[in-house]
């Protein structure tokens, strides 16, 4: 066995878990009427399946009036509670635990009721920055309200079935507040010391233990560190943790880490491509050391090889892995079974995980879009008779379209005309920070091997190639160039576009300008990696900030190395020309010009446009023909793969 301590069992409370895996709880946006239903069944079905032993479900709130997104759980009401029913029946029949997580924000609240401004509560009138929320101090009489609120929330999971329950009590949330010594400045019996700051808490974990017994599990979820400075502190986790575990009634604590207090805090959330791997661990081991109650722990740990070396280490007892399920459901069964070659590993994009549920739908993974999509694609169809597919294009729709064509059935020939397979991702990962892009190249690559797909880079294909070899359906996945600025548009001006610079194929002077139209990885990369080369870089953006597009703590944390880095942002920047020495935009709210003067090299990143050749050269064949990916509309690796993956599906 060469994951011996993730596959040894674990007791939590009353439950043994089969193994160390567990599925943290995290918002997917797939919940019907704010309770589990059929997608999010199958959701969570698809990871026990997959060989995890506990899934913890997504936050579910237990007061009508403090919401923090519209499309997540809630447990305030009897009706919720045949959704709960159903998908812990559906999780016990795979051989799974289930624990529910019992969430009231507190002041992290962005909204209220219809949209409108919220009135949010907290220990202390202390504001959140990033919501721009200032809470109102409860009452005790609120405090009493709340605490009932939380074990109505466990009793009404009990009663569905599930397993065991978690107090959220990390990432800036109610109990975190008052746990907080920056944060809590009561000076009444639930603020000061820290035995006054463990009273609510206490009070919670009293009150869900009165309603549900001994043998149903309650645990806390936890931030090691917050990383904000009215949030809780790595020093005084642990004492909390160790005075909480000697007042009883909690049966595990679960570590993360960060808070969504402020900017600089979020993204410590979901740690995106760049951060630290596996950050948790040693929040987890210092609680470790104090308590003797199970340990879970749950940060951006994308390997097995980390888990298991976490495990061994002695700083956790079991490990939680989102996005690593998201990307892979089938983790722990491959890890088991020595496939671990096998594992499509997350690359901490955050695109299409949370950053789709922080735009109000249901997550999925730019690797794997059959998540969030399992009643459509968990299970591929057959192919009804077996059809000779070409598939010209290398790039993440290319890999895709050939390795599901290829599963289902068919015999697949993929060409690519440049030596490496991966089209545009090989540029994306040499931005900063994105190297670990590359990825989704291997894990593709990886799927084509497993599907029997027939491989050939350095192959150039045209109308004639395909009139010889005449499959029966042939996709186009031949990708996008980049956009250029309008001929006339930059007289005398030193002009290079941002795959050049990626590639290294030119100079670039001193003194530089990046007109980023596409407000994405590319304008902010190579201004980042432009100015750690020694120049001095001026991003303009067409939009509001930089990094408009993209996810919030990918764009968070990237701004911040920008700022670090001296690059001047320059917003509202609609480009319209160039000379020799200044180049010219337009203040797109104002309309205003705009002018940048003392610029050597203007680098451009204007968004790409869709190569068309191959699509024009058989518009008058009869050969059957789909389009995916940049190809039919330039976008990102996203659209590109689920294109890859209904293609597949469609020939
Ligand atoms: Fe990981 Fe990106 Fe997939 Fe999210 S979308 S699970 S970060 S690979």
């Amino acid at each position: 066995m060469r994951y011996p301590k993730l596959f040894t069992p674990l007791t939590v409370g009353a439950v043994q878990l089969k193994n160390r895996f567990f599925c943290p709880g995290h918002g997917n946006g797939l919940s019907e009427h704010n309770a589990p239903g059929a997608h999010q069944i199958a959701y969570y079905s698809a990871r026990a399946k997959g060989g995890v032993a506990l899934i913890v479900t997504e936050i579910a709130h237990v007061d009508p009036s403090a919401i923090l997104s519209a499309g997540s759980l809630r447990i305030y009401a009897d009706d919720y509670i045949p959704g709960f029913a159903r998908l812990a029946d559906a999780l016990h029949q795979l051989d799974c635990h289930v624990f529910g997580q019992i969430f009231h924000p507190g002041r992290e609240m962005a909204k209220g009721p219809g949209g409108t401004r919220p009135v949010a509560l907290a220990p202390s009138a202390l504001p959140n920055d990033r919501f721009h929320t200032l809470p109102r101090e409860m009452s005790v009489g609120d405090i009493e309200q709340v605490v009932d609120c939380y074990a109505q929330g466990a009793a009404r999971m009990q009663e569905a079935g599930l397993d065991g329950v978690q107090i959220v009590a990390s990432h800036g949330y109610l109990p975190g507040q008052f746990l907080s010594s920056a944060g809590n400045l009561r000076t009444d019996a639930y603020g000061g010391s820290l035995d006054n700051r463990l009273r609510f808490v206490r009070e919670i974990v009293t009150a869900v233990r009165a309603r549900v017994g001994n043998d149903f599990v309650v645990g806390l979820r936890i931030s090691g560190d917050e990383h904000h400075d009215t949030g809780l502190k790595s020093e005084e986790v642990p004492d909390i943790c160790a005075a909480l575990e000697a007042s009883g009634g909690l049966d595990f604590f679960d570590i993360t880490s960060g808070s969504t207090t402020t900017v600089g805090s979020s993204y410590r959330l979901i740690e995106p491509m760049g951060g630290e791997q596996a950050p948790v661990a040693a929040y987890a081991e210092r609680v470790k050391r104090r308590v003797e109650l199970p340990v879970l722990a749950a940060g951006r740990v994308n390997q097995v090889s980390v888990a298991e070396e976490m495990l061994a280490n002695d700083q956790a007892d079991a490990v939680g892995m989102v996005r690593a399920l998201i990307c892979d459901p089938e983790l722990p069964n491959k890890a088991r079974d020595g496939k671990t070659s096998d594992i499509r590993i997350c690359i901490g994009c955050n695109q299409a995980c949370i950053g789709h549920r922080h735009e109000g739908y249901p997550l999925s993974c730019i690797q794997h879009p059959e998540t969030g999509r399992e009643l459509e694609f968990e299970t591929l169809p057959v192919a009804s008779r077996v059809r000779q597919v070409m598939v010209v294009g290398g790039g993440p729709a290319g890999l895709k379209a050939a390795a599901v064509a290829a599963a289902r059935g068919h015999r697949v020939t993929l060409h690519e005309r440049e030596k490496h397979l991966g089209g545009q991702a090989l540029l994306a990962q040499r931005l900063p920070r994105r190297g670990e892009f590359g990825g989704i190249v291997s894990n593709l690559t990886r799927e084509c091997e497993l599907a029997g797909v027939d491989v050939r880079t350095g192959s150039s294909v045209d109308r004639s190639t395909i009139t010889r070899a005449a499959p029966d359906a042939v996709i186009i996945a031949t990708g996008a160039t980049p956009r250029a600025l309008a001929p006339g548009r930059s007289e005398g001006a030193h002009v290079v576009n941002a795959w050049q610079v990626l590639r290294d194929e030119v100079n670039i002077g001193s003194r530089v300008v990046v007109a980023d139209w596409a407000c994405d990885w590319i304008g902010m990369g190579v201004a980042e990696m432009l100015a750690r080369n020694g120049c001095q870089v001026r991003l303009a953006v067409d939009g509001y900030m930089a990094g408009q597009t993209l996810q919030s703590y990918v764009r968070d944390a990237w701004v911040g190395a920008l700022h670090r880095v001296g690059v001047e942002v320059i917003p509202y920047a609609h480009l319209y020309g160039a000379n020799e020495s200044a180049v010219y935009f337009e203040h797109s709210a104002s309309r205003e010009a705009l002018v940048l003067d003392d610029v050597d090299t203007l680098v451009t990143a204007l968004g790409n446009e869709s190569r068309r050749e191959l699509e024009f050269a058989l518009q008058d064949s009869a050969i059957e023909v789909h389009l995916a990916g940049d190809c039919l509309a330039a976008r990102t690796a996203e659209e590109a793969v689920y294109e890859g993956l209904k293609t597949g599906c469609a020939v």
